[in-house]
């Protein structure tokens, strides 16, 4: 498909696509592919004043019927799937499985957050004082800001959107300015929705806004925003996270990663070589999640290196929407540029390093790399940073306790794992003294998590929570209610107050 017709079959139409002046273009071959308007920064006020007035509607929906609403969205995006994939792969470059793979768990989120919607369970606690009732119970807080990155460009807001809107909160988007084509399609997805489920969605339940940080910002300071979810940087998230707090908001952060794997003596190799490929390599190394750094166990390393560089010999880089290329562009040259930095201060930092190359020859033209396997003779500040780029550090181990020590001395927390067939390791490393990540993995790759786990990281990743599990209760208010349903009044830890 031509990109005019991959922009068409995702139901963009020339008006979307003209008249302003944020400059899209596809990583695939530097074409421009949209010039769009952006939201006045001025008319943000507004904005999240109809997210308020929707907000005083939508929380009185009951929850099971606000699934409904989340149900029908899944509907439209699987009938969306194919022609919506396919702009991401266009936008962002990210190879055609996993275009698809992205739409996919947008519509996993809708099944798990429409069961939710029949789940949102408190709590009954026993009361110290006869004849009084305890209750925890959770209800909407109010409008939710969503900010997202360019590397899931719609995937990240449908585990943010599909959770809030059951939870009875509007949702308020702010796209990356690299990849809003894709969210104003996946956008109307959920606006068709909408359209079908009736008047009980009230207008303004969900507003997609265009543009950069400017126009974070405005959700970001906004009191009547309670919950934003920033989804980026390390950097972004320095900036953010104070001021939403600052104004009494909760910031759920998902920033950046340094995720590692330990290869120990009993790996199955194989599995190892196929996980950390795909870690490492996949989506061009530009996951959070992406595999960073190797850390191996000395009677391994060198068969494992071997492996490495055979199978990365072997990897189609090109063009992400022919069939059978592995690895597509990064995002833009800037990105290409910080890869060749990094590898130059790898090999400063006494780093010997395997390809890592922009590769020109045979592909369109855009920001196409070699991936790169760097041999490091120990945990430098390179390693210790992330690179949003297809490099894989290799550092070596002895003992465990060394391989864990390695693994957590990063700034970052988001995803780890191991390889072992030792209970005994295995065990150890996800225990308390073990991998100190949101996500802790044996014998598989640091990448591709389920939805229906919680998803996030400690440390410079931010702590936030999203996706699966209770993630929700980050998008409700707790209320604690104690009822005496006596004719007298105890009072708690037995104090007496007579009069
Ligand atoms: P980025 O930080 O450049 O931008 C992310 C978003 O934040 C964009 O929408 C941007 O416009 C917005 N933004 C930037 N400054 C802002 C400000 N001051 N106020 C409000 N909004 C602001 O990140 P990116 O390059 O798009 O994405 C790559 C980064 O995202 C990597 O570090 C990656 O690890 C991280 N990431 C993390 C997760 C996770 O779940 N932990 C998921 C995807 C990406």
């Amino acid at each position: 498909m031509t990109p005019a017709e991959t922009l068409a079959a995702a139901g963009l139409t020339a008006a979307d696509l003209s008249g302003g002046t944020l400059v899209v273009t596809s990583p695939v071959d530097g074409s421009e592919l949209a010039r769009l308007s952006e939201t006045d920064p001025a008319t943000m006020p507004q904005v999240i004043a109809r997210a308020t007035e929707a907000f005083r509607k939508w929380r009185i929906v009951p929850a099971p019927r606000r699934g409904e609403l989340v149900r029908l969205l899944g509907e439209e995006l699987r009938a969306a799937k194919v022609a919506l994939g396919a702009l991401v792969t266009l936008e962002v470059g990210k190879i055609a499985s996993e275009g698809l793979g992205e739409v996919q768990e947008m519509i996993d989120i809708c099944d798990f957050a429409t069961g939710l919607s029949r789940q949102l369970y408190g709590l009954a606690i026993a009361s110290e004082r006869p004849g009084h009732r305890m209750t925890e119970t959770w209800h909407p807080i109010g409008p939710v800001g969503i900010i997202s990155a360019f590397n899931f460009p719609v995937a990240v807001w449908s585990w943010n959107a599909a959770l809030a809107l059951v939870c009875g909160d509007p949702v308020i988007w702010k796209p990356s300015e690299k990849a809003p084509l894709s969210a104003i399609a996946a956008h109307r997805a959920l606006e068709r929705a909408i359209a079908r489920f009736g008047d009980d969605a009230p207008e303004g339940l969900s507003q997609l806004v265009i543009g950069g940080a400017a126009i974070g910002e405005a959700l970001v300071a906004s009191p009547a925003v309670p919950v934003i979810s920033a989804t980026g940087s390390t950097r972004m998230g320095q900036i953010v996270g104070p001021k939403v707090m600052a104004r009494w908001g909760r910031p759920i952060l998902e920033l950046g990663g340094n995720n590692a794997m330990i290869v120990a003596p009993t790996a199955d190799l194989d599995m190892a070589v196929r996980a950390i490929v795909f870690g490492a390599v996949g989506t061009a190394g530009q996951r959070c999640t992406s595999l960073r750094r190797l850390i191996a166990h000395r009677s391994v390393r060198d068969d494992l290196i071997a492996r490495l560089r055979r199978a990365y010999a072997s990897l189609p880089v090109g063009d992400p929407r022919v069939e059978g290329t592995l690895i597509g562009p990064l995002i833009d040259r800037a990105a290409l540029q910080a890869m060749q930095t990094a590898l130059t201060a790898a090999r400063d930092q006494g780093g010997t390093v395997h390809g890592g190359a922009p590769v020109t020859q045979g592909v369109p033209n855009g920001a196409y790399v070699a991936p790169a396997l760097v041999e490091m003779p120990a945990q430098t500040a390179i390693v210790r940073h992330e690179t949003f780029a297809p490099i894989l550090y290799v550092l070596t181990y002895d003992t465990l306790d060394e391989a864990i020590a390695l693994q957590n001395d990063v700034p970052q927390g988001l995803s780890s794992c191991i390889f072992t067939r030792d209970l005994l390791e295995a065990e150890t490393f996800l225990s308390a003294a073990g991998s100190d990540c949101g996500i802790a993995n044996v014998n598989i790759g640091p990448s591709g998590a389920e939805i229906g786990g919680a998803f996030g990281g400690e440390k410079e990743t931010g702590g936030g929570r999203e996706s699966g599990s209770d993630a929700w209760k980050g998008y409700m208010r707790r209320q604690t209610a104690t009822v005496n349903y006596s004719t007298r009044l105890p009072l708690a830890q037995g104090v007496r107050f007579d009069f």
